[in-house]
């Protein structure tokens, strides 16, 4: 995902105006038009960066920058909150109830991920122990029942459609008054879409609402349509009272900013995102653990659930006492690099910590990735054990790093760029110093302490 990069693009515009002596409002104007620049590049509207910009600058009092504060926290905490206020709209979804039957209906463009999507919404409810169902009142696209119905088969979800009746209208109303009288708690209506906006499309979507009065209408949008995002969300929200979005394919290449203006075009909060093809490449979207991300600042909550969901358990233990300890040795580096060689998943625990992710593991180049780690452990395996053991990188003499560059056949240049990137993983390890081992459901805490 290209909002990545964003983040990276926003912390060395802050880390460049903290290191300037003096910061005067031409300072600031620089740090904030690398933002700027930052944020029109990731395809966030041009009206929303400006509003966003502005209200940085009359936030930000620059006779506090003077008087020595951190200047680069007061700005990241600005642009925080306000990348914050435009992706929270202030009021939350509706919020289905299980075991009450909701009719949530989904809407979109042609190709968006529509359907897809509805069956990753039915699938992430089934597993929660709701009672979902799907209606395929896709008439328009040939093919969209087959789509439906095979992807509700393999999820053992039942699922209403048909061949022969063309009218999405009547295929909608019935497949809804069955699920109800079945008690189904999650009535999914999927709905016709068109590759561009038409007059058609508004009056069907328009149609299936007014007969099937959905608790919830959810906007699908693609992540990859650019600066279209506004205009297209809007369009959509003007014909059916949308009351969610979900972003589809953020593990592509898109820029992903289309987020922030879809959110400010329909003043509905993104619910979820789409991160794969897959049925459970589907993620419940925060707005602050997300915002966190994208500027670099971590995860920490994120990071602690997916320690639980993913490091298998009689690991967890072991890697939480060496978090705790706060000392990061090259051994460790070695051992979490094996790790993320080994498991795969690990590296998603690993991409909600800041720098592991922007920098070390960039979305969308895992391959070159792979690749430095596996150079960076050829490096590592002709250390001897004091120098895997120690944490004090003077210990690494110019000699010896001669010495590990010859055993590993490498550069000398490689094996110092290997221990600039240990050095400055330790220095994210060492943030979580004294942490306090939580049990899941104890997070929020935890992540208070780690972003303080
Ligand atoms: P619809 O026309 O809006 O119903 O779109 P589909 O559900 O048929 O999806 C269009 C294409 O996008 C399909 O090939 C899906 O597999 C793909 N797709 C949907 N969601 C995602 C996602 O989150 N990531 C990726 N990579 N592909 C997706």
């Amino acid at each position: 995902m290209v909002l990545a990069q964003l983040g990276g693009t926003i912390s060395r515009a802050l880390q460049q105006m903290s290191n300037a002596t003096i910061i005067d409002e031409k300072v600031l104007n620089e740090c904030l038009n690398e933002i700027t620049r930052a944020l029109l590049q990731s395809d966030v509207q041009f009206k929303l960066v400006r509003d966003m910009t502005t209200n940085i600058k009359k936030i930000v009092n620059l006779d506090d920058l003077a008087a020595g504060h951190n200047k680069r926290k007061i700005i990241q905490q600005a642009v925080f909150n306000e990348l914050c206020k435009i992706l929270d709209p202030g009021k939350p979804a509706y919020a289905p109830k299980k075991g009450k039957p909701s009719v949530i209906m989904f809407v979109g463009l042609q190709g968006s991920g529509k359907t897809t999507t509805c069956t990753k919404y039915a699938y992430y409810h089934q597993k929660k122990g709701w009672k979902p169902a799907l209606v395929c009142a896709d008439t328009f696209r040939a093919g969209a029942f087959d789509q439906l119905k095979q992807n509700a088969t393999k999820a053992k979800i039942p699922f209403y459609g048909s061949y022969m009746e063309s009218d999405p209208v009547k295929i909608a109303v019935e497949g809804v008054e069955r699920f109800k009288k079945e008690s189904c708690d999650l009535i999914i209506v999927d709905t016709s879409g068109r590759h561009k906006q038409e007059a058609s499309l508004f009056e069907e979507m328009r149609q299936v609402a007014e007969a099937t009065k959905p608790d919830l209408v959810i906007f699908v949008m693609d992540s990859s349509i650019g600066q279209a995002a506004f205009d297209q969300a809007q369009a959509f929200k003007q014909s059916v009272a949308v009351g969610a979005v979900i972003i589809t394919k953020m593990d592509g290449h898109a820029k992903g900013g289309g987020a922030l203006s879809a959110v400010a075009a329909t003043k509905s909060p993104v619910i979820f995102i789409g991160t794969g093809e897959h049925m459970d490449e589907f993620e419940v979207f925060d707005v602050k653990p997300f915002v966190s991300r994208l500027l670099g600042m971590g995860d920490w909550s994120g990071f602690m659930d997916k320690i639980h969901e993913v490091v298998p358990m009689d690991q967890q233990p072991e890697l939480l006492q060496k978090l705790s300890e706060g000392n990061f040795t090259l051994r460790i580096m070695y051992e979490q690099f094996q790790n993320i060689m080994k498991m795969g998943p690990i590296s998603q625990v690993f991409s909600m910590l800041p720098g592991f992710s922007a920098e070390l593991m960039p979305q969308g180049q895992e391959k070159e990735s792979q690749a430095k780690i596996k150079r960076y452990m050829t490096m590592m395996d002709s250390m001897t054990d004091d120098e895997l053991d120690s944490s004090n990188p003077k210990l690494m003499t110019d000699s010896r790093i001669m010495r590990i560059a010859r055993g590993a056949g490498r550069h000398v240049r490689e094996v110092m760029d290997m221990l600039e990137e240990y050095k400055r993983l330790a220095k994210i390890w060492s943030k979580m110093k004294g942490l306090k081992i939580p049990k899941k459901g104890e997070m929020s805490a935890l992540s208070r302490n780690m972003n303080a």
